[in-house]
């Protein structure tokens, strides 16, 4: 350690690191295949030693405090059951209280000389997003993780990749630029975003590099696709790509492109989760790093095995800032482990399926805006492109959902009557429907800039 200070290199046992999480193509060689009990096992040892580091965090201890909580009632995977979550309500009161890092982080700024580290805010644009304080070896597991899901998406290591996510306070292009350059040997170009690197630079500079993914949100990779054609260049033929980890329409992702499209999930504070596998049943967790549990949005109380409710998240692998049982409100399910086709133990979760703080009571009844978007897109005129308001009418509660069309405007009454129809007959209630063109709705959506669509907005309390 040179005059106090100790530098990335220094601050990560590289060895231990790799034998821990092994990166691609490795893992897919070795702990991807784990059975049952190796894995549980891997997890109880991690989760233990997670919850002493958590406790010594003022968040944390003040939280399991209040609840009776302590680490050593952890025994097995189950007690973990037994520590109280937190939602991003508690986050942001930390944060109020102790501006502006709050204190849930486990490093502080004033030790970066002998923990290097980095600092990443969620969201971004607005002055509530919450900042999570990364260590070295934070990013690299978190660089591994992104690399597995990467490579199961059929990066290759060697390849030429556009990053066209914007390089900003936000995680993403970060994740996905070390996961490339560190653990996959790939040559990034770093594009940014279209405000950047125009969209016709993107494309030339994908063909002249041929390169193999875009990492974009998959509305502006299918933009791209259109941007190609207008330059006369074939996304398919004339273009090298292999791989589209993209979040967005599957089926158009897949037919512009000719490459299957896998899904993943992950968020600002723990970077990627879970991938899904060639065989398409759900999305394997990376369990070495993580325990999920799934719980009812409203009480909190755990739901079995196949129950659409909360991810409750807890990490395994960080040593900066914990993340322990955070009930994140993003929907899902988990379904009971038992061997995927691909051979894989590791157990399964569903796609995320929407936002838990979202629900709506309309006369009695919960309502989730994704499951509106659901039966509405079904319809055959309707694109996949949607955006749900609450809104108060005298004193009743209305739900309105603008659904995208690419037909004729004169048709858009016609299917107005069908879609509040559709609505009617599968939730005996009566939405209102409206119809617009492309492009509509993308103020509100923010489809071209948000790695996950927004779909709500509640204009009661306006
Ligand atoms: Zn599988």
């Amino acid at each position: 350690m040179a005059r106090g200070i100790r530098r990335p290199h220094e601050s990560v046992d590289y060895a231990a690191l790799v034998r821990d999480y092994p990166p691609p193509p490795e893992y897919f060689e070795s702990a991807w295949y784990d059975d049952p009990d190796t894995i549980e096992h891997k997890q109880l040892l991690r989760l233990k030693e997670r919850a002493q580091q958590a406790y010594r965090v003022p968040f944390f201890r003040r939280n399991w405090d209040a609840a009776g909580f302590h680490p050593s009632q952890i025994e097995t995977l189950e007690d973990l059951w037994k520590a109280p979550f937190y939602t991003v309500d508690d986050l942001r009161k930390s944060i109020e209280a102790h501006p502006p890092l709050g204190d849930y982080q486990g490093v502080t700024p004033d030790q970066a000389c002998s923990e290097p580290m980095r600092v990443y805010m969620s969201g971004g644009t607005t002055g509530k997003s919450r900042p999570t304080l990364y260590t070295q070896w934070d990013r690299e597991v978190g660089g591994i993780l992104g690399a597995r899901g990467m490579y199961l998406h059929g990066v290759r290591p060697g390849d030429t990749i556009i990053n066209a996510w914007a390089y900003s306070t936000h995680n993403g292009a970060f994740n996905f630029d070390e996961s490339l350059y560190r653990w996959l040997n790939c040559l990034v170009l770093t594009t940014g975003s279209g405000n950047v690197t125009s969209s016709r630079r993107q494309i030339e500079l994908a063909r002249e590099y041929g390169a193999s993914a875009i990492l974009t949100t998959g509305d502006y990779l299918l933009h791209l696709a259109e941007v190609a054609r207008e330059m006369g260049i074939d996304p398919r033929e004339d273009l090298a790509i292999r791989a589209v980890p993209n979040v967005g329409d599957r089926e158009r992702i897949e037919e512009v492109f000719g490459v299957p499209h896998y899904a993943s999930y992950g968020f600002h504070e723990v970077q990627w989760a879970a991938i899904e596998c060639p065989a398409r049943q759900g999305l394997h967790i990376f369990e070495d790093a993580f325990v999920m549990h799934v719980v009812d949005p409203e009480t909190g109380e755990r739901l079995p095995d196949g129950e659409l409710g909360s991810l409750c998240v807890t990490e395994l692998y960080k040593t900066g800032s914990p993340q322990f049982r955070y009930n994140i409100m993003d929907l899902s399910y988990l379904m009971p482990r038992g061997q995927c086709e691909c051979g894989s133990w590791l157990r399964r979760m569903g796609p995320f399926a929407g936002r838990g703080d979202n629900m709506v009571k309309l006369r009695g009844v919960n309502l989730w805006p994704e499951a509106l978007g659901e039966i509405a897109t079904a319809h055959p005129k309707a694109t996949e492109d949607y955006f749900v308001r609450a809104r108060r009418s005298g004193n009743r509660d209305e739900m309105i959902i603008s659904v995208v069309s690419q037909a004729p405007e004169s048709e858009y009454e016609t299917m107005r009557v069908e879609l509040e129809a559709m609505l009617k007959e599968r939730l005996g209630l009566r939405i209102q429907a409206e119809v617009v063109a492309p492009g509509a709705i993308d103020d509100w959506t923010e489809i071209h800039t948000a790695p996950k669509p927004k779909r709500f907005r509640d204009e009661r309390d306006a």
